[in-house]
């Protein structure tokens, strides 16, 4: 279901909202996991997956971003909660979370203070690389997921000048935007993983859900790429 972030058609009355950006090349397991964790923890009312067409901070995503599109719609088919944006699918440059953040509260001033963004702990780790990052923080919420490998609780040590906001999940949010930590067990996947697979002919049950990986299959992505691609950020 695509979320209704645009003026024109019935707004639901939506008290708090989880903003879920990536590059979704493609879209996993271990994205949905996150979802459905930080929406328990934080009793979200909706999770909003965006995909990047042009994602800051890394290289050009293999697949283009209406098949990135595509799949993630796929992959939340059914899920009333859980729903696909195109916020950031017909920006020129970058997608910068800021320009974002600005686009959804101009569509939707309700939702001011009531958004709350999403991200892996090995993501939150480069907050500081963000444009216009304090910003970002003083405005809006962030729900910062365990990955795998890099524990969200451990950020505290990590990112110590930002200690003090920070909570453990599960919480409520309040007014005053908090960093909430969830310490939680998604799976341990990846999308480069993923490509790597699908570029080798390789089984990815276990990685992607079943409709994206048969759409992958479908349109032929990532074959042909160079199986030893290096991970991407
Ligand atoms: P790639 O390997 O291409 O970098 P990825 O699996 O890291 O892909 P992204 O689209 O880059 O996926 O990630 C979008 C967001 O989802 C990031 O904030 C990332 O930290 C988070 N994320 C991805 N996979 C997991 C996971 N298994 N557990 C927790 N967070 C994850
Ligand atoms: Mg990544």
């Amino acid at each position: 279901m695509a979320a209704d972030c645009r003026p024109g058609t019935g707004y639901g009355p939506l008290n708090t909202v989880g903003l879920f950006g990536g590059t979704f090349d493609p879209v996993h397991h271990g994205h949905l996991d996150v979802a459905r964790v930080v929406r328990q923890a934080l009793s979200l009312d909706e999770i909003w997956f965006i995909p990047a067409r042009y994602p800051p901070h890394r290289s050009t995503p293999a697949a283009s971003a209406a098949h990135r599109f595509a799949m993630v719609a796929l992959a939340l088919a059914g899920q009333t909660e859980m729903k696909v944006c195109d916020i950031e699918m017909t920006t020129d440059g970058p997608s910068y979370t800021i320009d974002t953040l600005n686009a959804i509260e101009a569509i939707r001033p309700a939702l001011t203070g009531r958004l709350c963004f999403i991200t892996g702990a090995d993501a939150f780790r480069d907050i500081v690389t963000w444009r216009s990052w304090t910003t970002l923080l003083d405005r809006a919420h962030f729900a910062v997921v365990s990955r795998p490998g890099c524990a969200a609780p451990s950020l505290r040590e990590t990112l110590p000048a930002l200690a003090a906001r920070m909570h453990d999940a599960p919480a409520t949010l309040s007014i005053t935007p908090g960093i909430f930590l969830v310490d939680a067990i998604t799976s341990a996947v990846s999308s480069t993983e993923a490509r790597q697979a699908l570029s080798r002919g390789a089984a990815v049950n276990g990685l992607l859900p079943e409709p994206v990986a048969e759409y992958a299959l479908r349109q032929h992505l990532y074959t042909g790429m160079d199986a030893q691609e290096a991970p991407r950020g």
